[in-house]
């Protein structure tokens, strides 16, 4: 790591004071692309059936410059487990799940973050509802405190009401919380407050870093950043989707490909996203564009892959170990520079 990299053994904030923090994200996308969980129920059943998948994933993500080791507990919840009949293993998927990150994380200086999200059955202004969604997220960080974490992300969350259950989760523990909310394509929450007017409500009530994850790829999450940056004065997250929406179609579940027709029912998302995805050098453009802002916590969320972490790290200017093969095109074997490629080859690359 280059002297711009956090400074080693300390915790989240001491880090955010020194300089930006990476938060590799994208786990479901990209252990589903890998054939270890399923697209649709997206839960992580892969912690339990295959640990070696969850293990090796995080340690990609950590050779590409995370900082951090999320523990993979998004959607390892009550309401989830229910859903696929796996209710009874919910304890041994959120603990093996933190162990799992942990593992990992001391191969590194990496942080173990613990991980609550959107339940998806809050009902906004139903206190039985808010009383269901609090003791989902107090199982999970309870959890994840016995097992041990250094911080925690609430995220995906689309209802201030409910990103403030899962704070006051976290803040019973003590440890510093991320609030990551998840905004469709209205631009709001789903009570109607803009992201800056929620994000300060979260920052009002204790949160120690504030922002966006999921939903919108850079090009549609950076405008709601520049308002929520200037609405608190706490440190502020970003971590879009890997994928290329637009003003029209601003979160991945409405992108449409219209160069292809063999879409099931004709929709992208989730699993035909492919050919609308960020390139490593859009998120390294996004990266800058989000730091000229003043964001300080950065990830990529679904569809991120090693490479997109790798590119984030290296536009702050860091070296991770994945670095080392970072592209090298001067000795490629027609596009290449050095003397060493044939004359003919570099001749014949006009034709390419
Ligand atoms: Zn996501």
């Amino acid at each position: 790591m280059t002297s711009t990299s956090p400074p080693s053994g300390s915790g989240l904030l001491e880090r955010l004071a020194a300089g930006p923090v990476i938060c590799a994200e994208g786990y479901l996308f990209e252990l589903e692309r890998a054939g270890y969980l399923t697209a649709g129920p997206y839960v992580p059943e892969v912690v339990l059936e295959h640990p070696d998948a969850v293990i090796r994933l995080h340690r990609d993500f950590l050779r590409a410059g995370s900082d951090v080791m999320l523990a993979f507990t998004y959607y390892a919840h009550r309401e989830k487990l229910r859903l696929i009949g796996r209710e009874g293993e919910i304890e041994s998927m959120n603990r093996v799940a933190v162990r799992l990150a942990r593992t990992v994380a001391q191969e590194g200086d990496a942080l173990v973050a613990g991980n609550v999200c959107n339940s998806n059955i809050f009902v906004d202004g139903d206190a039985e509802s808010a009383r269901t969604v609090r003791a989902m997220f107090d199982e999970q960080v309870a959890w994840a405190i016995d097992e041990g974490v250094d911080f925690f992300v609430a995220e995906t969350i689309a209802y201030l009401g409910e990103a403030l259950l899962a704070l006051e989760a976290i803040q019973e523990t003590g440890l510093p919380a991320v609030v990551n909310l998840a905004i469709f394509r209205d631009g709001h929450t789903r009570e109607g407050l803009t992201p800056a007017e929620a994000c300060k409500r979260l920052e009002d009530a204790g949160a120690d870093v504030v922002g966006l994850n999921c939903l919108r790829g850079p090009a549609t999450m950076l405008p709601l950043l520049e308002a929520i940056r200037a609405a608190v004065s706490c440190h502020v997250s970003a971590l879009p989707v890997a994928y290329r929406t637009t003003e029209n179609e601003p979160i991945f579940l409405s992108l449409s490909d219209p160069d292809c027709a063999c879409l099931p029912e004709g929709r992208a998302f989730p699993t035909g996203l492919d050919n609308l995805a960020c390139n490593r050098y859009d998120i390294a453009e996004f990266t800058r564009d989000a730091r000229t802002i003043g964001v300080n916590y950065l990830g990529v969320c679904c569809g991120a892959a090693p490479h997109h972490v790798r590119s984030m790290a290296e536009a702050l200017g860091r070296q991770p170990p994945a670095s080392k093969y970072s592209p090298d095109m001067s000795r490629h074997a027609y596009l290449g520079t050095i003397p060493e490629i044939p004359a003919a080859n570099k001749e014949f690359a006009k034709n390419l």
